[in-house]
């Protein structure tokens, strides 16, 4: 496994997770399809909030399960707890830093037939 530093676009929210990324995934669900970021998964005990916690925000909607994290400044989602994959966080492919994001080959989720 490599280990990727994460930010959000303004550097107040700095995290690092280890996983092997093969491949990235959109989802098109109501609230990803307004997002529209490329998505890696990884176990949330690979994951570490370096630094940020008080400028994080939440957002949930629907069933409550997920929780979807976005800076409070900048606005950028940088990662999920997810609904369908327990013990797993997604993360915005686009907040790793040294990862090759264009690059990589995309799966479609079909979140919204999920009702995440
Ligand atoms: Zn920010």
């Amino acid at each position: 496994m490599k280990t990727y530093q994460g930010s959000c676009h303004c550097q107040s929210v700095l995290f690092e997770v280890s996983c092997e990324i093969n491949m990235a995934y959109r989802c098109d669900c109501s609230l990803c399809i307004r997002k529209g970021a490329l998505m890696v998964y990884a176990q949330e005990t690979d994951y570490t909030l370096l630094a940020g916690q008080q400028n994080l925000s939440m957002y949930q909607f629907n069933t409550h399960t997920a929780a979807h994290y976005f800076c409070k400044t900048c606005g950028v989602y940088t990662f999920h707890k997810t609904r369908t994959k327990p013990g797993m966080f997604g993360f915005n492919a686009g907040c790793l830093a040294e990862l090759d994001v264009m690059g990589l080959p995309v799966e479609i989720i079909h979140g919204a037939e999920l009702k995440i």
